[in-house]
């Protein structure tokens, strides 16, 4: 029932936002598993404060042509007709994002309704099984894209691993399972899958925040299935060592011998800004858009 093949090949890789062809050539050449064909990284869009729909998809198509790895693109949340657009263009995966300006704040794309696979993001355990539940066949922390600032990706990973130990131990009757399903707006179906398998049903990748390599391979030992790196690597001073240092980091994520190696030496990262600053100067979050 859960569309979840494709998104299994992409296990133990690395996804990389790319806004030019010639960029998403060096992230198949550092070993990315695929890219994110994006108009502007979302360091960028958070400076913008104008309204971030998909992609001209004449950029996408550009960039399809000239890698052999997948390919996906961002359409708006609850924007169903920007994902027949990317599903008639025949994109690899389509990411339904907050990272764009949402066209729908209170429905989400029907995804079953499509061929293409889709990939949501979460911050909690019910966001993500109502995204799996309406047919997103890959989930991904929020973080907080185009901050350099790993930390919310963590909180939310270590909060929907806390969230999936809670129901197991205590959803044992199956009342209380139904009752948690009421209340996350799901079916109790997939609440029992959740707690058979100890884990969601689809893979689960880190994103929003991830910089270095020793961030990718932090989320990698939180247990999520591999990493999205946005404006980390092209905001770098040297992308492409970066680019393929990180996604040695992920494969080599439980050691700490290649994670030196690969950590040095690097150039100037992503200068970024803390979640902190983003709160005091009472700039938005993007993970908190919605609700
Ligand atoms: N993220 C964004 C950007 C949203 O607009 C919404 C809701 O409209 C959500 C998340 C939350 O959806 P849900 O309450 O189903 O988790």
């Amino acid at each position: 029932k859960v569309k979840t093949g494709l998104a299994q090949m992409l296990k133990g890789g690395v996804i990389m936002d790319v806004v030019t062809a010639e960029q998403a050539v060096i992230a198949e050449r550092a070993g990315a598993c695929a890219v994110m064909a994006l108009e502007r990284i979302p360091a960028d869009m958070r400076k913008s404060g104008q309204v971030c729909r998909m992609s001209d998809p004449k950029m996408i198509k550009d960039i399809m042509s000239k890698v052999s790895i997948p390919v996906m693109a961002k359409v708006r949340i609850g924007h169903s007709v920007e994902a027949q657009i990317l599903e008639a263009l025949e994109v690899d995966y389509i990411d339904e994002s907050e990272v764009l300006t949402p066209a729908d704040w209170t429905h989400h794309i029907k995804k079953h309704d499509f061929k293409v696979p889709f990939v949501c993001g979460a911050k909690d355990l019910g966001e993500a099984l109502r995204r799996i539940n309406e047919g997103a066949a890959m989930i991904r922390t929020k973080g907080e894209a185009g901050t350099g600032d790993v930390s919310e990706a963590v909180k939310h990973i270590e909060k929907i691993n806390k969230e999936i130990s809670e129901i197991k131990e205590k959803l044992t009757e199956e009342l209380d399972i139904e009752n948690y399903a009421y209340e996350q707006r799901i079916p109790a179906e997939l609440v029992k899958q959740v707690i058979e398998l100890g884990k969601l049903p689809v893979v689960n990748f880190a994103a929003g925040g991830i910089a270095t390599p020793a961030d990718a391979a932090l989320m990698m030992q939180l247990g999520c299935d591999g990493v999205f790196v946005g404006s980390g690597i092209f905001k770098a001073s040297n992308p492409e060592k970066l680019a393929r240092a990180i996604v040695q980091a992920t494969t080599h994520y439980q050691d700490p011998k290649k994670l030196l190696e690969v950590s040095t030496d690097l150039g100037d990262l992503m200068a970024g800004m803390t979640i902190e600053s983003i709160d005091k100067s009472k700039g938005t979050r993007l993970s908190q858009i919605g609700w």
